[in-house]
Order: structure tokens, then C-alpha cells, then sequence
């Protein structure tokens, strides 16, 4: 880790404005899946025990610049104080006299929230008064802690840098880049990747990076498999393709095989037929696949060969559903490779899971306890993945 981190800060009655990833599904005033919540709690729990003045920052859903009730962080504050089991003070706003005036009252080990980063515009434009604002709350302290907001370069994850006398990693943020860095430069191999979900085109620059690093192996699941069956003449029916990056999937083939990067596709599927929906469920061989039909999982068979594909693996990393997983009847698939990738990390394997739809099947499996490391990033896991580098990252000082 080249990058200050958070012990290397004296905190010790400082304020310190910290950016969090609080960016979680808020329903009524209540907050659901709260996993990112609390993957920030041991970074602002050691900033309190250290006795610093703890200033979170957070943006949450898309208000795109504009006070949305909707989007408040105040039901969030009021989670995380029942999570810490001490008060956590509220800002009405982000910037301005509310948050400076907030800032100014916290003491040594209390901690305040500001209200949502993205109810200003200045915030996804990187503006430099915005961030200079922001900066002015704490004592020339920052610190990111959010790994999911990293790729993006706005006056919090950016910014607010140039403002600063120190930049420097909170531990989550520290604990991504290890494990991620460690899988992407140094992996123990066989080294696997398990890939699905709906857009290659999203994707491609990772299989690219991937293949480059002489993975041994990717596995493609999700609807990103029929691009690829399509660009090899296969029927295809009325699946999701993305028509215009046939010619780049036979050119990753290509490049696979140069490699000696073994790429594994389905050889069945759950498919539907476009006319009954409903009622016409089936598992059958990929090449089956006729005008009519859809197909929405991958099949049992896959779900087999896949697990058998990963056997002897010593590095996993997953990113991206196997079917429409967040539809009832067709979760199989992804649920199934969950439960291969938490077999390889019983048997040894390091195993990273990221992005939304892996990580909710592997929490509904019951199986996050297995999983070595859990992204808390879906973008940001896939472009550090792609070998890009992260602003949010760049612009931490460094050791
Ligand atoms: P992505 O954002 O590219 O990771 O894709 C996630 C989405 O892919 C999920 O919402 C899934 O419903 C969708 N998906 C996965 N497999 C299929 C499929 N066979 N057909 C249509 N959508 C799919």
C-alpha cells in the first residue's frame, strides 16, 4: 500500500472530514440492505477512538444536483447511530453556514453527517469552490473510505484534495485496494474469473486486462454469453445481444486463445418461450435454441461444469450475475455458482466477489461468512479490475 492511510494521521482532536460510501436503498424513511453502512464503521470507529472530530460525507441515490427529500441522508445518520450506540449529529446541508456551524460545535470523538453531496451540482462536476467549501470544515484532514465512489472523480473523491494538508485511505478503502491489488498483480494460480451479467460491452476492457494478465481461466455466464454464442453462428433466439459487439467478442476469442486464457461458455440454459413467458420454462443445450425463445439462467449442467471448472483454483474473482437473477425462478444459476465459488474458499481459494447482484446472491445463499473478500464497489471493482486507475485513488497522498 503506497497510499497515506488513516493511521498514519495524528487525529487526536482534529476534524477530519471523512468520505463514506452511505449511498444505500432508504424506503420510508427506513434503511434496507445496510452492508455499506457498516463496512465504514471500523474506519469512523478508530477515527472516534483516536479522538478525532468525525466529519462523514456521503452522496445518495441520483438527486442530480437538487434537494430531493427522497434521498436525505438523515435516515441513514439515524441508522448509524443505533449501529455506533452514540449520538450522530445532522447537517441540513453540506456546505454553508449549517455545516460549518456544525462542524464548529463537534468535540473531541463525536461524530456529524453531512446531508447528501449531490444535492449540489457542483459536487458530480468536480467544481473547485465546491470543493474548497467542503475542505473548510475540517482541519486539513481528509479521508476516503469510499472504495464504490473511487472511479468517479467528483469534488468529494477528487477535488477536495488539492484543499487539504493530508489525503489519505480509511481502512475499507485499504482493504479493497489490498485484496483487489493482490488478486490483479500477484494472484496465486490457477487464478479463475467468473464473469455475467447483461452488458459485454461494459465488460470488455476487464476480459481484455484479464487476458493480458494470463488468467487461466474466465468463465462467461449472464446474458453476455449470447453476444459471444452469436458471433459464432449460433441461434441465439430472442436473448439480450448486444449486436454491435459481435465482431469485438470474436476478437477476445481470438486473443484468448493466443494466450492461453481458457474461455468457458454455458452448454444449457433456462430459456422461456417469448409467447408464454410463464408457463414455458425449460432447460435445454444451448445450440437447442430456437427463433421463439429466451434465455434468462444458465442451466444445471453449467452450473456443474462451472464448479468443475474451478476446482484446483487458488484465485476467484466473481463480478456479475449467471441469469435474471432478481426474478423468481430464475436465481438458480447464480445462487449455484455462489455456492461453487464458497466451496473453492472452503478448499483454500482466495475468492472476491463484487457488484451488486453476486454479492446479494451470496448473502442470500447464507455464504458472505465463506467469501474472502466481499467488494463493496460494482464500477469502481470493475475498472480497478480493467487495470485502470481509480481518481478517488490517485489523489490520495502518498506514503
Ligand atoms: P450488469 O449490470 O451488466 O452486471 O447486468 C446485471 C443484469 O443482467 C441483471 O439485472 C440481470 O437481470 C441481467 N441479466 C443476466 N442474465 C440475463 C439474461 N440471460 N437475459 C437478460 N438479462 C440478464
Amino acid at each position: 500500500m503506497q497510499k497515506l492511510s488513516i493511521k498514519d494521521l495524528d487525529l487526536q482532536g482534529k476534524r477530519v472530514f471523512v468520505r463514506v460510501d452511505f449511498n444505500v436503498p432508504v424506503k420510508d424513511g427506513k434503511v434496507g440492505d445496510d452492508t455499506r453502512v457498516r463496512a465504514a464503521v471500523p474506519t469512523i470507529e478508530y477515527a472516534l477512538k483516536q479522538g478525532a472530530r468525525v466529519i462523514l460525507a456521503s452522496h445518495l441515490g441520483r438527486p442530480k444536483g437538487e434537494r430531493v427529500e427522497k434521498y436525505s441522508l438523515r435516515p441513514v445518520g439515524e441508522h448509524l447511530s443505533d449501529i455506533l450506540d452514540r449520538p450522530v449529529a445532522f447537517a441540513e446541508d453540506c456546505v454553508g453556514e449549517a455545516a460549518e456551524a456544525a462542524a464548529a460545535r463537534l468535540k473531541d470523538s463525536e461524530v456529524l453527517l453531512l446531508e447528501n453531496l449531490r444535492f449540489h451540482k457542483e459536487e458530480e462536476e468536480n467544481d473547485d469552490g465546491f470543493a474548497a467549501q467542503l475542505a473548510k470544515l475540517c482541519d486539513g484532514l481528509y479521508v476516503n473510505d469510499a472504495f464504490g465512489a473511487a472511479h468517479r472523480a467528483h469534488a468529494s473523491t477528487a477535488g477536495i484534495t488539492k484543499h487539504v494538508k493530508k489525503a489519505a485511505a480509511g481502512l475499507l478503502m485499504e482493504k479493497e485496494l489490498e485484496y483487489l491489488g493482490r488478486a490483479l498483480n500477484n494472484p496465486e494460480r490457477p487464478f479463475v474469473a467468473i464473469l455475467g451479467g447483461a452488458k459485454v460491452s461494459d465488460k470488455i476492457p476487464v476480459i481484455n486486462s484479464l487476458i493480458s494478465r494470463k488468467v487461466d481461466k474466465i468463465l462467461i455466464g449472464g446474458a453476455m454469453a449470447y453476444t459471444f454464442f452469436k458471433a459464432e453462428g449460433f441461434n441465439t433466439g430472442k436473448s439480450l445481444v448486444e449486436d454491435d459487439m459481435m465482431e469485438t467478442a470474436r476478437e477476445v476469442k481470438r486473443r484468448a486463445e493466443a494466450e492461453g486464457v481458457k474461455l468457458v461458455l454455458p452448454t444449457d440454459h433456462q430459456v422461456v418461450d417469448s409467447y408464454d413467458p410463464l408457463n414455458s420454462r425449460k432447460t435445454i443445450p444451448v445450440e437447442f435454441t430456437n427463433q421463439g425463445l429466451v434465455g434468462l439462467d444458465i442451466g444445471r449442467e453449467t452450473v456443474a461444469l462451472f464448479a468443475h471448472e474451478l476446482e484446483g483454483a487458488r484465485t476467484i474473482i466473481w463480478n456479475g450475475p449467471m441469469g435474471v437473477f432478481e426474478e423468481k425462478g430464475f436465481e438458480e444459476g447464480t445462487v449455484g455458482v455462489a455456492h461453487a465459488v464458497a466451496d473453492a474458499a472452503e478448499k483454500g481459494a482466495t475468492v472476491i466477489v463484487g457488484g451488486g447482484d453476486s454479492v446479494s446472491a451470496i448473502h442470500q445463499a447464507g455464504l458472505a461468512d465463506k467469501i474472502t473478500h466481499i467488494s463493496t464497489g460494482g464500477g469502481a471493482t470493475l475498472e480497478f479490475l480493467a487495470g485502470d486507475e481509480l481518481p478517488g485513488v490517485a489523489a490520495l497522498n502518498d506514503k
